[in-house]
């Protein structure tokens, strides 16, 4: 089978109770925004979600490219095991008080770089734990010089990739991503003989679709563009439906 596919089908309703849970954030569990810092978890998947956590025995995990810090400002109170920065931090409990960050960081030198160009390309830099990133929602025009920048910086330098998201492109550490993140919280007790599921919208969600059904569970894709996932729904509240589907 091809690695990247079309899937066209929807993720089959399933009992919840024998399996564990990797949530992408923007665009999944939540509607994307212009301005990232807007973003707000709605009142109905918030309510799914506590109750997704309840039937599954804490076996849900938010996997997101935010910096950790910042996922749980936008969760508040609804606090579990997660991922941030596309894999660079890990909380693998959800009162754990000390994310498992990697020290190593992208050298200062190629950071001044990226806020240099951002400042001259009127686009928003923001530093992460692991990475530089690039936001260019309110400045589409300057996509393209963005990407082919990043893709330039992370080329010249071998411990460093390109990232492209939705309207951001990053300078981040190599070797570190979702698929990594899934895999070591899927170790983890809560998560532990129970059938993945992965659920993203974006690019950098395909590693933890692969990750997923490596280990004989799916991804499901939210949203159009090609993708490894075994499912797909529309968006957002698609997901929120088949969410409250399979709580029934
Ligand atoms: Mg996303």
């Amino acid at each position: 089978m091809p690695d990247t596919i079309q899937p066209t089908t929807p993720p089959p309703r399933i009992k919840p109770g024998a399996h564990g849970f990797f949530l992408d954030l923007d665009g999944t569990l939540a509607p994307i925004v212009e301005d990232p810092q807007d973003t707000r978890l709605p009142e109905r998947t918030r309510n799914l979600l506590t109750r997704l956590v309840a039937e599954v025995g804490g076996a849900v995990a938010v996997l997101s490219g935010r910096a950790l810090a910042d996922l749980d400002r936008i969760m508040g109170a609804l606090r579990l095991p997660a991922s941030g920065s596309h894999g660079q931090e890990l909380r693998f409990g959800p009162h754990a008080a000390h994310p498992d960050a990697e020290a190593e960081g992208v050298p200062a030198a190629i950071i001044d770089r990226v806020e240099e160009f951002a400042v001259l390309h009127g686009v928003t830099s923001e530093r992460k734990p692991g990475a530089i990133a690039l936001h260019y929602r309110k400045t589409p025009d300057q996509a393209e010089a963005c990407r082919g920048f990043v893709d330039t910086l992370t080329a010249e330098e071998p411990g460093l990739r390109a990232l492209h998201g939705k309207m951001v492109s990053e300078v981040a550490l190599a070797g570190i991503d979702k698929g990594g993140a899934l895999e070591r919280l899927a170790d983890t007790v809560d998560f532990q003989g129970r059938i993945p599921i992965m659920v993203g919208d974006d690019v950098t969600d395909e590693d933890g679709f692969r990750a997923a059904q490596a280990r004989g569970g799916f991804g499901i894709k939210i949203g159009a563009g090609p993708s490894a996932a075994h499912y797909r729904l529309e968006d957002v509240e698609a997901f929120a439906d088949w969410l409250e589907e399979i709580l029934r």
